[in-house]
């Protein structure tokens, strides 16, 4: 019978039993070199990384920088308003740490630093400053949780930028280090353009704060040039060097931001910078959703036990809606064709079994697939589908010559979701029979 049409999806969308899953039966790793119990491996599947003693891919925690690197964005500008909005957002999200600009760049961005610390917030919060005892003062007494202190190591950065020597910058670094850990406040200490800087000189500089009692040392790909392999011999080299955490940045300038984050928790870091959309300078850093895409992939409990995983969508466009830009159409878990399926071949299987053509699930996020049936390229499950949908029973040998039809017609001009339900309608009142 055609007479009933069930009420329709306002994207067009056939949305299949989400039935699927990721999860994949493991558990955490085996236990870090610094000593953080992870757990024990149960089973693992292809598309996993090799665990072992070094990997905190299953244990690992975000520092989101959106309101300090994300403020280096060309479009960003934040209000007191919109900083607080963030923040909350971002906390409620489970981020572990949230890292605001720097109180010494400006007298309102002080004042924000400590409003935002007033909030009482889950999320520790975090200010980034120079490395001298000028900025650490001040940045203690905004009443932060932990002061991040960066300089760049690198003989370009030496030359052009600061024209300290490494014995200078070690000597600053370890006074500043131990005031900032006499105020009982986390301290951690990067170089900038880790990636371009001496190997030497930045795992001695990184042992002697290690000893002055750092919480944390970063590395950072500052200009965007490392490569997986480059990051975990990096990092795997400076996990037999210090006992304290290790914590990544990188810059995504050659595409491989999320990518060299994964290899640095491979390698035994222990925490990576991300922002909302990735925003930063120039094109930005990893991505706080691309990230997470990518772990929960082979960390799924840790992933799902953490984060409020629907909460992303709203994130991405809060902050989007803010720096004025949209989120892209291929963003992973929220870009507009992220869970869109067209060829009738993925159709299909999609229908029949997610698993088949999505690593991810899209219910873990909030989000919807969307089978694409308005198109030369339609299956006649999807068609059939959509049928059902509309409210319209139909066999398969009639959903296979209404396909041929669509097809026929979508061979000639695009084809709006409004033609394709209308040649279903009529396809139905012509050759199905009221009972
Ligand atoms: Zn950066």
């Amino acid at each position: 019978m055609c007479s009933s049409c069930a009420p329709e999806t306002a994207n067009g969308t056939v949305n299949g039993t989400v039935n699927g899953t990721t999860t994949n039966g493991t558990t955490p790793n085996g236990t870090t070199p610094n000593g953080t119990a992870n757990g024990t491996r149960q089973s693992r599947q292809p598309y996993q990384s090799v665990a072992d003693a070094y990997s905190n891919t299953a244990n690992f925690k975000i520092i989101e920088s959106t309101l300090r690197e994300g403020e280096q964005f060309a479009n960003a500008f934040y209000d007191t308003e919109t900083k607080i909005k963030i923040a909350t957002a971002l906390s409620d999200f489970g981020v572990e740490y949230i890292e605001l600009t720097s109180p010494v760049a400006s007298p309102q961005s002080r004042a924000d630093c400590e409003a935002i610390c007033k909030l009482g917030l889950k999320a520790k919060i975090l200010t980034h400053v120079r490395c001298t005892m000028e900025d650490a003062k001040i940045a203690v007494a905004t009443g932060v949780d932990g002061v991040d202190v960066v300089i760049g190591t690198s003989q370009i950065l030496r030359d052009h930028s600061h024209h300290k020597s490494m014995a200078q910058i070690t000597e600053t670094a370890i006074e500043v280090v131990q005031y900032i850990k006499s105020q009982g406040v986390e301290v951690r200490f990067s170089s900038e353009d880790s990636f371009r800087s001496n190997l030497v000189d930045l795992l001695s500089l990184y042992q002697a704060v290690d000893k002055a009692g750092v919480n944390r040392v970063g590395i950072a790909d500052t200009v965007g040039l490392a490569t997986p392999r480059q990051v975990y011999k990096l990092v795997r080299t400076l996990r037999d060097v210090v006992s304290c955490d290790i914590e990544t940045h990188f810059h995504n300038d050659t595409m491989c931001a999320v990518a060299n984050a994964h290899a640095a928790l491979e390698a035994g870091a222990t925490h990576v910078d991300t922002s909302v959309l990735g925003i930063g300078e120039r094109n930005g850093i990893t991505p706080l959703g691309g990230l997470l895409a990518r772990m929960i992939v082979e960390s799924p409990e840790y992933v799902k036990s953490r984060y409020q995983l629907h909460k992303l969508k709203e994130i991405e466009d809060l902050v989007a809606n803010t720096v004025q830009v949209n989120v892209p159409f291929n963003n992973p878990i929220t870009g507009y064709s992220a869970f869109s399926h067209k060829a009738g071949i993925h159709a299909k299987a999609i229908l029949n079994k997610p698993e088949t053509y999505e690593i991810l699930n899209p219910s873990d996020w909030g989000v919807k697939r969307w089978i694409h049936f308005s198109s030369r390229l339609t299956g006649w499950n999807a068609i059939k589908s959509r049928a059902e949908q509309l409210g319209l029973i139909i066999n398969d040998e009639q959903a296979k010559q209404l396909t041929q039809k669509i097809k026929a017609m979508a061979d000639v001009r695009p084809l709006a979701i409004d033609d394709t339900d209308s040649i279903i309608r009529s396809f139905c009142l012509e050759h199905v029979p009221e009972v």
